[in-house]
């Protein structure tokens, strides 16, 4: 069979621990079999950031702005712990933050849904993607605790020197006050990656804020999303047969709860944080989740939702067995690759994204699955396969 081959490269970010080691497999048994490999490599492992001063995370991010699309290994997030661990410089900043800094932007993560691993909302069909805006409100928060009486306002000084105040509380006693902030760019780029992954994948989007409460600064979320799909994206979702449904955040709640699923739910920061964890679970695994930073540029990196897999990892380092979910980080791959396929017209390679995934999902239908999951399955005595077996068991699907 010859080789499906790519046009333009893929930038590719290595990563750390498990993950990498999953990464390798990945590549031999289900990618280089098949396709001539076409990709920019950037090895983010901890070591190599420290040797380069965390260099390479910022060029592989610079590659992605060149290539548009990138697939990334999950990275380790340097603690003191792994500054002796690793003998690290510095303690580096987050590789995803660093990412998401230069590339702008907001995080999918959408449950990959699969017969056997089924939701605890038993009406929930289809995957929901939660969409976090990344940026700012309690996060970039400043607070006070307030000791006694006295009034606390809120102060802004425009540039010429000029005050507008406005009266937070006037205290009798000891109390506690907080100050947050967001700022319109950054909501309205949140808005437009949010209307772009809808047409993207053709799902309808729904947005929520507590506006009647918060008048100004819940409302002008809603107020920009409004304005943004009035004049650039209404037409647009129109011929994509697609829907943009703002309502109340506990309106929202109760409806997700009873909906079938199969849409993209845009969050706040908090909200998305919050929310997420919670659809995640409810939907079995973190190990069944992909993630995938949609800029408004149009660039895209396509991660696992899980972490390094620290645990594994060292039992391995054992020469122990060790049983890792490869499905998220595979995902990973079968994204960036249809992506690619999206953009150069190379319908091979979505083809065989496709094929992929539908190998890997068919493989744990047919009962063949890692512990984690063997664990949560309604499907009876299914077999448990270490982490390289399960990789070489959707290989012989494929
Ligand atoms: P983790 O990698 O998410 O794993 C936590 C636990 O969840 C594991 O011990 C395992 O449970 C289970 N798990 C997660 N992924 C799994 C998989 N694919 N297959 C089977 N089980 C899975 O978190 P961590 O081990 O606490 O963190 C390790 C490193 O990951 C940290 O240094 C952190 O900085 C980094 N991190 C990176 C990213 C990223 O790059 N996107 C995200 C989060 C964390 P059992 O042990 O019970 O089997
Ligand atoms: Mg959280």
């Amino acid at each position: 069979m010859a080789k499906i081959k790519m046009t333009t490269p893929i930038v590719e970010m290595d990563g750390d621990e498990m993950t990498r080691i999953l990464w390798k497999m990945i590549k031999e048994h289900l990618l280089e079999p098949f396709i001539e490999l076409n990709t920019e490599y950037y090895d983010l492992g901890l070591e190599h950031r420290n040797e380069t001063d965390d260099q390479v995370t910022v060029d592989s991010a610079n590659a992605t702005k060149k290539y548009k699309v990138a697939v990334k290994c999950a990275t380790i997030t340097p603690n003191a712990a792994r500054m002796t661990e690793y003998d690290l410089k510095e303690m580096w900043k987050s590789p995803n933050g660093t990412i998401r800094a230069i590339l702008d932007g907001t995080v999918f993560r959408a449950p990959i849904v699969v017969k056997g691993i089924e939701p605890c909302v038993k009406n929930w069909k289809k995957p929901i993607t939660i969409a976090r805006h990344a940026y700012g409100d309690v996060y970039k928060g400043s607070e006070m605790k307030i000791p006694g009486a006295g009034k606390v306002e809120l102060v802004y000084t425009a540039k010429d020197g000029r005050e507008t105040r406005e009266l937070v509380h006037e205290f009798d006693g000891a109390g506690i006050v907080q100050g947050m902030h967001n700022v319109s760019q950054s909501i309205e780029s949140f808005a437009r990656s949010c209307f772009n992954y809808a047409l993207d994948i053709k799902q309808d989007l729904w947005f929520a804020t507590k506006d009647t409460i918060s008048k100004k600064y819940d409302h002008t979320f809603k107020d920009i999303f409004q304005d943004i799909f009035d004049a650039e994206y209404r037409e647009k979702f129109d011929k994509a047969g697609i829907t943009y449904f703002y309502t109340l955040i506990d309106d929202a709640v109760a409806r997700v709860m009873k909906s079938e699923g199969g849409y993209i739910w845009a969050c706040k920061n908090y909200d998305g944080d919050v929310m997420s964890d919670m659809v995640s679970s409810a939907f079995g695994s973190l190990a069944m989740m992909t993630s995938v930073l949609v800029s408004p540029d149009g660039y895209y990196e396509y991660e696992a939702a899980h972490g390094t897999v620290q645990r594994h990892y060292y039992k391995h380092l054992e020469g122990e067995e060790t049983s890792t979910n490869s499905v998220a980080t595979i995902f990973a791959w079968t994204g960036a690759l249809k992506k690619r396929g999206e953009l150069d017209g190379n319908q091979e390679l979505m083809d065989f994204a496709d094929r992929l995934e539908k190998a890997t999902l068919d493989t744990i239908e047919g009962g063949k699955m890692t512990k984690d999951l063997a664990l949560i399955t309604t499907i009876e005595n299914p077999t448990v396969l270490n982490s390289e077996d399960f990789i070489k068991a959707i290989a012989e699907r494929l």
